[in-house]
């Protein structure tokens, strides 16, 4: 049970808060957090109080639009207030405002209400007096009753017009004052900030904050520089002109001269306006600058005076917002994922926060390089973006909000799941933990060992792989040597015939080529051909595995990033572990003396093409491999010779024209030696 006295310090907490972010992000234009969270705060505080009204104070936020006036800019007091919005997050809290309307107008809940539906541009709301036609003074919107005079910053912005534009069907009200919003486009905000990048300025959080920190400074022309903009949504007073609905008075701002948005539509009903919310709730990240919503407006003015105001909104109007798609949050931790083929990622642990209306607290930070060109560290604020599904990755690092304390990121030289050396290649960007056994990346491994231009183990694919795994039968590629058919019986979908089949696999399996069990053991940049070399310079794995980076470099075709991913391979105590596994097993770890062959090919290239009758092509690769010879994909001047079976491809006509010598399969006997 919670006390009253705990709702009391609740409250006071979330106004001292709130308080507190309305003046960074008012008087400061530098927000400390995401307005999702801002609104989460202030949700709670309306709920409160709400559900305790003996806590309502008039000084509340709740009952207050924005922050009073910063006092380097002198005070102007609005004519009519300018008011904030109420929110509505869903349709169930839109169909709720048409209800609320409608009873306080006495209409029938199915009466028809017509509503303007418009884009709510996240910029600084301004207030421009106009009197007999020309600009006299503009203003922020302040604490709603006062703001702060822009007149001169105003002034340097070319689509605000100095003078109104009048005409049969616009005439010029004896004073009108107009409220519109001053915004920047995003391309515009990346290049004000990369300008104070270079000047060591700090960094405004986004759109909304550069615009308004270029209006509320003290010189015009720095505001004079920036292209700033405006679109217009409304009147304040207004003397000498009547107008009935807010759609006409829209066409009445843009027909004076001001620009109003495109995005705005006349419905006859709330499921109109609701229909055009969701139509832009994607559809604004096309836009050039940013909006944050749709508002929905009562199209009557009549009826709009008969709702009137609550303390800090008007009852005819409610902002329907956008799910927020960037954010600002701040980095607690830096963990290192293992991914499936062993690549170490660093991901962001985050205070959580809402980002297009899912709570994240993880973002992708890729590799190391990202880390250190992003410069994050833990402890930083951070800007974070969601794009679809995917896990949220960090657009900025705040660097003006550090204290000091953060901490620079170490990609640890140990794998985080199994403890093997962690090893990153020269030019590459991702670490890799090197353990054959790590849990991490176990499956992946088994699954390339007995892979078909491996141990070829026929019938262990990844399901099978996966199921061992799981149930902790197998935990590195050795362990299958141990495997019984009593394991494999017992499991679903393994039938006698079936067990019977692998068990004979993987004994024959025991017999492969020396050269394809190096390649089985799956090492960093070691593929097929390499494995081949190895095999053919070294007799067994024992030789292999002692050899540092400089002896293996001195081999042909073993560069400085192949050594050493093998030098770092052998030396891991996992590897030592499984290759005496696989001895103990009598897997053949060296090579077979008989079939070593003269080196009859060395230096020859050879291409296949066409369907052979006597082998596969895989066979006939590894024949001339096995003679030293060499196996490429395409024609060149370079080839010595093309394998030309039935129906051979353009790789035929290339070697003619190239004058390449063509073999057929009789002729390719020959050279083999058979
Ligand atoms: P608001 O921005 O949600 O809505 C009112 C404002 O919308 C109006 O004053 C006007 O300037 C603007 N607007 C834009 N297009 C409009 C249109 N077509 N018709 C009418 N108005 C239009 O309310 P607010 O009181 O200005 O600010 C509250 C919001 O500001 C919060 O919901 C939050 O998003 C943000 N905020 C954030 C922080 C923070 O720390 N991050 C602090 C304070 C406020």
């Amino acid at each position: 049970m919670v006390s009253r006295q705990q709702i009391k310090n609740e409250i006071e907490q979330l106004r001292q808060d709130i308080d507190f972010h309305n003046s960074k992000y008012y008087n400061e234009d530098n927000p400390v957090l995401s307005d999702g969270e801002y609104d989460r705060l202030m949700q709670r505080l309306m709920a409160l109080e709400e559900q305790y009204p003996r806590f309502k104070t008039p000084d509340s936020p709740t009952q207050r639009v924005g922050a009073k006036p910063a006092k380097e800019l002198s005070a102007v007091k609005h004519l009519l207030p300018m008011l904030s919005l109420a929110n509505a997050f869903n349709d169930e809290e839109i169909q709720a405002f048409d209800k609320r309307v409608k009873k306080l107008l006495d209409l029938s809940a199915a009466a028809s209400l017509g509503y303007v539906a418009e884009l709510k541009i996240d910029g600084l709301a301004v207030n421009l007096l106009y009197e007999k036609g020309y600009l006299t003074r503009a203003s922020t919107r302040g604490d709603g009753f006062t703001g702060e005079d822009i007149t001169n910053n105003v002034k340097t912005i070319k689509s605000i017009p100095l003078k109104l534009h009048g005409s049969e069907k616009s005439k010029i009200p004896d004073l009108i004052e107009i409220r519109g919003e001053i915004y920047l486009e995003q391309h515009e905000f990346e290049r004000i900030n990369k300008e104070r990048e270079k000047l060591a300025e700090p960094l405004f959080a986004n759109p909304r904050n550069a615009a308004a920190g270029s209006m509320r400074q003290l010189d015009p022309s720095i505001t004079a520089q920036r292209q700033l903009n405006i679109f217009v949504y409304g009147t304040g007073d207004l003397q000498g002109i009547k107008l009935t609905t807010h759609w006409e008075t829209l066409l009445y701002l843009k027909n004076l001269g001001l620009r109003i948005s495109a995005v705005a539509k006349l419905g006859p009903d709330i499921n109109a306006a609701i229909a055009f919310c969701h139509e832009w709730d994607e559809k604004h990240r096309g836009l050039p600058y940013d909006a944050d919503g749709i508002v929905i407006k009562v199209n009557s003015i009549t009826q709009q005076g008969m709702l009137g105001q609550v303390s800090r909104s008007p009852r005819w109007a409610i902002a329907y917002k956008f799910a927020a798609e960037q954010t600002i949050t701040v980095i607690k931790d830096i963990e290192v994922g293992v991914g499936r083929t062993g690549a170490l990622t660093p991901v962001a642990i985050m205070e959580p926060v809402e980002v297009s209306g899912v709570i994240v607290s993880h973002a992708t930070l890729h590799n190391e390089d990202e880390i250190r060109r992003k410069d994050a560290r833990l402890g930083d604020t951070v800007v974070i973006q969601r794009a679809g599904e995917v896990i949220p990755e960090i657009v900025r690092v705040m660097t003006e909000k550090r204290t000091g304390q953060e901490k620079v990121f170490v990609m640890p030289v140990k794998c985080p799941v199994c403890g093997s050396d962690v090893y990153r290649p020269p030019e590459e960007a991702i670490s890799r933990c090197t353990g054959i056994a790590c849990p991490a990346q176990v499956k992946e491994r088994i699954v390339h060992f007995a892979s078909r231009t491996a141990m070829d183990i026929a019938g262990l694919g990844e399901s099978w792989v996966e199921i061992l795994v799981d149930k902790k039968i197998i935990q590195d590629p050795a362990d299958i040597y141990f495997l019984r058919k009593e394991d494999l019986i017992g499991l679903e979908r393994m039938g006698e015939k079936s067990a019977t089949n692998l068990i004979t696999a993987i004994a024959e399996s025991k017999n492969r080529e020396f050269s394809c069990l190096i390649y089985a053991l799956g090492i960093r940049h070691v593929g097929e051909h390499i494995a081949e070399v190895l095999a053919e310079h070294y007799a067994s794995i024992d030789e292999l595995a002692v050899l540092n980076k400089e002896e293996l470099e001195s081999i042909p075709e073993i560069g400085p990033a192949i050594a050493e991913s093998l030098e770092i391979f052998f030396k891991q105590e996992e590897t030592k572990i499984v290759l005496s596994k696989l001895h103990q097993a009598g897997v053949r770890l060296q090579q077979e003396k008989k079939e070593r062959k003269e080196q009859i090919l060395v230096g020859k290239t050879f291409v296949l093409t066409g369907g052979l009758e006597l082998f596969t092509r895989d066979e006939a690769a590894r024949m001339i491999k096995n003679l030293g010879g060499r196996v490429t994909a395409s024609v060149t001047k370079k080839t010595d010779y093309v394998v030309a079976g039935t129906d051979p491809g353009s790789k035929y006509d290339k070697a003619n024209e190239l004058g390449v010598k063509i073999l057929d399969e009789a002729g390719f006997k020959k050279i083999l030696g058979k």
